[in-house]
């Protein structure tokens, strides 16, 4: 990356593991080692359950929190939803949307995941948007339309004003959780593109401005060459994000590409 105008960002994103005890024992060993660095923004998405545990141990550390998901709401006969209000009574920052596994599993569109992302900014979330190929798409030759398809509907209607708010997560499906990785090559090609549609809507200064993670079994064996490309500023991380060894490696390796 080696640029001023973005800090790299590693956030780990729990998925539906941990009990509220398993997860206040991997914040704890996190925040241990962690949590007083300044140089990479750091920042954890446990399942909603144990979102107030965290956020009462990462308080006054540099640990960020984030939820998994949210409902565009506020509040209303929404039976089993979580709104921006709640999340943010809980001091969380960001928030994960468009998850491909929300896509997949729970039929997300892009028109909802727009309301997420809108409503987000709208109440001082700041949405961290997942966007990317499934391998079937790859395979078609179909990869920058989908990911432009993802980033343009899910950012429709965004201002100028919440832009710098946003981060990208550029998540090939074929990668997650597979153990295969996107090349750093192949990955840095998407997130160039993700940039210039960023810069086709928001303008250069800002785009340039604007966070885009890799996500797909991004590990701390495979993160140095990621995270050297120009436009990758970080990882959304899954299964290395559940031990606190390869997290914390993980930011110990942004923080030595910082320095
Ligand atoms: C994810 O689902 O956001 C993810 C990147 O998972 P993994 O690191 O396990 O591939």
């Amino acid at each position: 990356m080696e640029n001023t105008l973005r800090k790299y960002f590693i956030a780990g994103n729990w998925k539906m593991n941990k009990s509220t005890t398993d997860a206040e024992d991997l914040i704890k060993s996190i925040v241990s080692e962690i949590g007083k660095q300044i140089d990479v923004t750091v920042a954890v998405c446990p399942p909603f359950t144990s979102l107030d545990t965290v956020s009462r141990i990462v308080e006054n550390t540099n640990v960020l929190l984030g939820a998994q998901n949210m409902y565009p709401e506020i509040n209303g006969a929404f039976t089993g939803e979580i709104s921006p209000d709640m999340l943010r009574s809980l001091f969380c920052t960001y928030v994960i949307l468009g998850h491909s596994e929300r896509r997949a599993y729970f039929n997300e569109t892009d028109e909802f995941i727009n309301l997420k992302v809108r409503s987000a900014l709208e109440n001082n979330i700041k949405p961290i948007l997942c966007v990317g190929e499934t391998i079937e798409e790859r395979d078609a030759g179909n990869t920058m339309n989908i990911v432009e398809r993802h980033v343009v509907k899910g950012l429709a209607g965004v201002s100028n004003d919440f832009a710098e708010n946003l981060v990208i997560a550029y998540e090939p499906v074929w990668a997650i959780g597979t153990g295969k990785t996107a090349t750093p090559e192949m990955a840095q090609e998407v997130h160039h593109q993700i940039r210039r549609l960023l810069s086709n809507q928001f303008g250069e200064a800002i785009a340039a401005k604007i966070r885009i993670l890799y996500g797909g079994s991004m590990k701390p064996a495979n993160a140095s060459e990621l995270l050297d490309q120009p436009d990758i500023d970080g990882g959304l991380i899954g299964g290395a994000a559940l031990e606190s060894i390869s997290f914390n490696k993980l930011v110990e390796i942004a923080i030595q590409k910082s320095a």
